[in-house]
């Protein structure tokens, strides 16, 4: 493994606020309540930057899921509870509230989201936190929203017979979300926003790397004035409570976000109740550069925006970067530029644009990719190792001369690794980007409208950005095509997977 430079990087207290939140014991909130893990046990947390444990966490198992699971349902599975007969639009006000003490937290919220994931806390407060903000504003909008339609039926068998048909949307029940480590308060608000304004139950698992803004998110949901148990919050590993929450008799539908793999064995766990299941995996998305892109420094810097940011941990990041014969030079010294320009650091120090990994784990991953493609034969133009003997540091990383079987072209490294070829027509480079079990995402960079349009057509993605690169937005649906997902989150779409249709045919 290659590392570059052996000045350790400084360390950044939290400030007072977060060190308060640090020190008090975490427990899993449950009916309400802050209980201990049924076990007693707990698990660290650490600081990526610096490898340091900075917490303790609950470790929640399959006791406390169960637990959970009971508490979720008895708010459920009372029709008289005040979240089963609270109005719409007092669960709107409510959830718009939960997005008002996300923005008057936001300052804690960015602060202990860097200290957990690693990511700059300057990228925290600028999309992570308002994002997460905005999305539980969006949804409060659609509790009033949730409306049936009236159907003129014919009843072939029946006639002369008169009906009044109609259909109602009414909550699944009591949902498992499971979520990942990479945007960890934003990616709860995905799930818990659609989640309330359909009237549903939940509980959640965070990440077992990034616990904290969930927790915190716990204590907002309370003073938000959710009812107790509607939303209840284990922490603990995947392996344990994440799959005994999968495998519940007692919830209604899973909704998981993580990587292709385990998406399969949530299905696999979900089939013994045959639970509803969503799922939003992992990608390897092609971002494609025309050689009439409108304006190419633009190009070059969403192609270097669209691997690097968030260190590349997104899963929609562009890590096949495909460019046109003309102008594949200057995109790759571009890019080669600009990730050499890109200053490291720990997420809470001043002018970080990178910061660490998430974890040890992730470290050897994303390193053990990059020397994976050096011993296949790819050329590293930049980067290509750890930063540092400290933290979880890498270096933001180009590769070219990758062939279509390489392990760095095919599989998703969720790290700041870009994979590099050019092309030269439009048809085969349409076919390349879809040689790929995933298909979350793509880019496609021209001016020529008529190309824009057909390549975004025939792109096998779930998201096509054109001159863009990872635009996100509330009120657009994000998810996959293939291999990188089921159903849709965000978006009024989203809402369909949090109900049922119910038709009711009333004989006259
Ligand atoms: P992961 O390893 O798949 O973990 C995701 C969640 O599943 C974590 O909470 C994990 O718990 C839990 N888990 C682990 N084993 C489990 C099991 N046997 N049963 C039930 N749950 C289990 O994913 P990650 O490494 O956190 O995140 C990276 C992946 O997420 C990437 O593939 C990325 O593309 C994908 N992602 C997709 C989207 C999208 O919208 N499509 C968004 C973000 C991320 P522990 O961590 O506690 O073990
Ligand atoms: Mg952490």
């Amino acid at each position: 493994m290659v590392t570059t430079s052996t000045v350790p990087f400084p360390d950044v207290s939290p400030s007072p606020r977060v060190e308060g939140f640090l020190s008090r014991t975490k427990k899993l909130l449950i009916g309400g309540r802050w209980v201990d893990a049924a076990g007693g046990k707990a698990f660290p947390v650490y600081n990526p930057a610096t490898g340091q444990i900075i917490d303790m966490a609950a470790e929640g198992d399959v006791a406390d899921i169960d637990h959970a699971v009971r508490a979720a349902r008895k708010v459920f599975d009372n029709p008289r509870h005040p979240w089963r007969t609270m109005s719409p639009s007092e669960r709107g006000r409510l959830i718009w509230r939960i997005g008002d003490l996300i923005l008057e937290h936001k300052d804690e919220l960015a602060e202990l989201e860097s200290l957990d994931n690693g990511k700059p806390v300057e990228v925290a407060k600028a999309a992570d936190v308002p994002l997460s903000a905005d999305l539980f504003h969006y949804m409060a909008g659609w509790a009033t929203k949730l409306e049936g339609n009236t159907i003129p039926i014919s009843v072939l068998y029946a006639p002369g017979a008169q009906f009044h048909a109609f259909t109602t949307r009414e909550p699944i029940g009591v949902v498992g979300q499971i979520i990942p480590w990479n945007f960890p308060l934003l990616m709860a608000a995905w799930k818990l926003g659609p989640l309330l304004a359909t009237g549903n139950c939940a509980i959640l698992k965070p990440a077992e790397q990034t616990p904290l803004t969930a927790l915190r998110l716990g204590e907002i949901l309370q003073e938000a004035g959710l009812p107790e148990g509607v939303v209840n919050i284990v922490t603990g590993y995947g392996e344990t409570a994440g799959a005994a929450l999968a495998a519940h008799e007692g919830v209604d539908k899973v909704a998981f976000t993580g990587s292709t793999e385990l998406g399969r064995l949530i299905v696999k766990a979900a089939a013994g109740n045959l639970k509803k299941v969503t799922r939003e995996l992992g990608g390897k998305s092609p971002n494609i550069i025309f050689k009439d892109t409108p304006d190419l420094q633009q190009a070059i810097a969403g192609a270097a925006s669209a691997i690097f940011f968030n260190h590349g941990q997104c899963c929609c990041a562009g890590s096949r970067l495909y460019v046109e014969k003309a102008v594949y030079e200057d995109v790759v010294q571009g890019i080669t530029a600009a990730a050499r320009d890109i200053k490291l650091g720990p997420g809470l120090a001043a002018g970080t644009q990178m910061g660490p990994l998430v974890s040890q784990e992730q470290l050897d991953r994303v390193t053990g990719f990059m020397d994976a493609g050096r011993r296949e034969g790819a050329c590293v133009l930049t980067g290509g190792g750890r930063v540092g003997e400290r933290g979880y540091f890498v270096a933001p990383t180009l590769l070219t001369g990758t062939g279509p079987q390489m392990s760095v072209v095919k599989e998703e490294i969720f790290g700041p690794v870009v994979v590099a070829d050019s092309f030269e027509d439009t048809t085969e480079i349409i076919a390349r980007s879809n040689d790929t079990p995933y298909g979350l995402a793509a880019g496609v960079w021209t001016r020529d409208i008529a190309k824009a349009h057909r390549v975004a057509e025939e792109l096998r993605a779930g998201t096509v950005w054109v001159n863009c690169y990872n635009i996100v937005d509330s009120a657009l649906p994000f998810g996959g095509y293939k291999q990188s997902g089921w159903g849709r989150e965000m978006g009024h779409e989203v809402l369909s997977q949090y109900t049922h249709t119910k038709a009711v045919c009333i004989g006259l």
